[in-house]
């Protein structure tokens, strides 16, 4: 049965993966709630001179590896509850991404679309002035995701700036250069999902015959994503947004597509010629070799899962696929790339930023690319292998990577003996 929540259904993978691996129960106990979730009401003068008010939220899961890292979305569907599944999965992204860092998340509840541009800088700021003391380049690094870019990000690190009365860089990630941000940082996500796809190639029998992908979500994640795949000579045979979905056997024109979008429109408008609109839904069950879910999280469920055609799934979003869904696409025999390993690019670079940042250096892009796919190499044949020797599907591998590692931070800050530590004969060392 469906979880009723978000986060409940975020604690079932935690679940999932704790039959396979022997995880303590002080892990357990503390990765079961958030270490800080802090809810603010944002008030701002709009254009027309009325007072707004928006709800909004920062959540520290957990900082045993580190600072929490996460990013901050503005979505009119946002919640508490989904804050705190997106921290619990950025908790175990980081720490299977091998990351000095835990997971935190933020979100306001709000449609962007329907803010000006000047409604937008002040509601940014005001998400810095609420949470200035929670946050800290030490403490909690935000960056963006949805629906927030690099010009967000730069009023937020000017606003934080001017709060603490002092140029700290470090705070924020996914900045714009001029602002200390890292060249890479705007594909990243993509890029470090398209590594693992290559890296992987052979390992998921998708080096010979069609190379046809679709994109569920053709937004930063989605498009950039999209960019690569035809660089490297894939078709994308069909992408969705809010507004649709459009296909085309013979292959998407990905740069007119980009344009749409940039123009603010959705990629429905680019249904012309043999490109024809499509049910976003209907296009799950189109044939292909690859599909990217890059939008939204619970999008592929029990009631479309057995659509897919796809060969193998990489999840550019985080948590795209129920638990129910997960279920049966490993029954069909179809392979799933997980978030927390998939979409690590994004935060592996914001990690280079924060690097950079913090030694007032400037990496090139060449660095920045070659470090990113080394990571993203050695951090998915660490999980492949786990899960070919345990036989346990990749998500779960990634799990019993990432719990690992949070466990060796959690018993390493506790002078408590577990009763697991007890049964195996260990001491306290204190
Ligand atoms: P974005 O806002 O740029 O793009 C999201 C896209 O999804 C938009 O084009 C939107 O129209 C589309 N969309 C929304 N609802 C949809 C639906 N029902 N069907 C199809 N498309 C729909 O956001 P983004 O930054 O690209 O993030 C996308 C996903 O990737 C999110 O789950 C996010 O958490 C995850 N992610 C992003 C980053 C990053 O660096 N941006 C990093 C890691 C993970």
């Amino acid at each position: 049965m469906m979880a009723e929540s978000e986060f409940e259904r975020a604690l079932q993978r935690l679940d999932e993966a704790a039959r396979h691996v022997e995880i303590s129960p002080d892990t357990m106990e503390r990765l079961r709630l958030p270490r800080e979730l802090l809810q603010a009401r944002l008030t701002i003068r709009m254009d027309d001179g009325s007072l707004k008010s928006f709800e909004a939220w920062r959540c520290r899961y957990d900082d045993s590896c580190g600072p929490t890292k996460g990013g901050i979305r503005f979505h009119h569907h946002s919640t508490a509850d989904e804050v705190e599944a997106l921290a619990f999965w950025m908790t175990v992204k980081c720490a299977v991404a091998g990351l000095p860092y835990g997971g935190g998340k933020g979100a306001v509840r709000v449609d962007p679309h329907e803010l000006s541009v000047t409604e937008l800088e002040r509601l940014s700021r005001a998400y810095i002035r609420a949470f200035a003391r929670f946050i800290g380049p030490d403490r909690d690094i935000p960056a963006p995701d949805v629906a927030t870019n690099a010009t967000i990000m730069g009023w937020m690190a000017d606003e934080y700036n001017q709060i603490v009365g002092q140029v700290v860089p470090g705070v924020i990630t996914g900045k714009p250069l001029a602002l200390g941000g890292s060249l890479g940082r705007d594909d990243a996500t993509a890029r470090g999902g398209f590594n693992l796809l290559e890296h992987l190639c052979g390992r998921l029998d998708l080096d010979n015959g069609p190379r046809r992908a679709v994109i569920q979500g053709f937004g930063n994640a989605g498009a950039h994503m999209a960019r690569l795949l035809v660089d490297s000579g894939w078709t994308i045979v069909a992408a969705s947004d809010s507004g649709g979905a459009v296909f085309n056997p013979q292959g998407l024109d990905v740069a007119a597509l980009e344009k749409i979008k940039a123009a603010g429109m959705s990629v429905r408008n680019g249904a012309t010629g043999a490109t024809r609109q499509i049910d976003p839904d209907e296009m799950l069950g189109v044939d292909c070799e690859l599909l990217v879910p890059a939008a939204f999280q619970d999008l592929i469920h029990e009631g479309n899962a057995e659509r897919i055609r796809a060969k193998v799934v990489l999840e550019l979003a985080n948590g795209p696929v129920t638990p129910e869904a997960d279920a049966l696409l490993h029954k069909a025999g179809v392979t799933v790339i997980p978030d927390i390993l998939a979409n690590s690019g994004g935060v592996t670079v914001s990690y280079f930023e924060w690097v950079q940042n913090r030694q007032g250096e400037r990496w090139t892009l060449e660095r920045v690319h070659r470090e990113l796919e080394s990571r993203m190499n050695a951090q998915g044949d660490i999980v492949w292998k786990v899960a070919e020797t345990r036989k346990v599907p990749l998500r779960t591998a990634a799990y019993i990577v990432g719990l690992g590692r949070l466990t060796s931070a959690i018993e390493a800050t506790t002078a408590v003996i577990s009763p697991v530590a007890e049964a195996a004969g260990r001491r306290a060392a204190v």
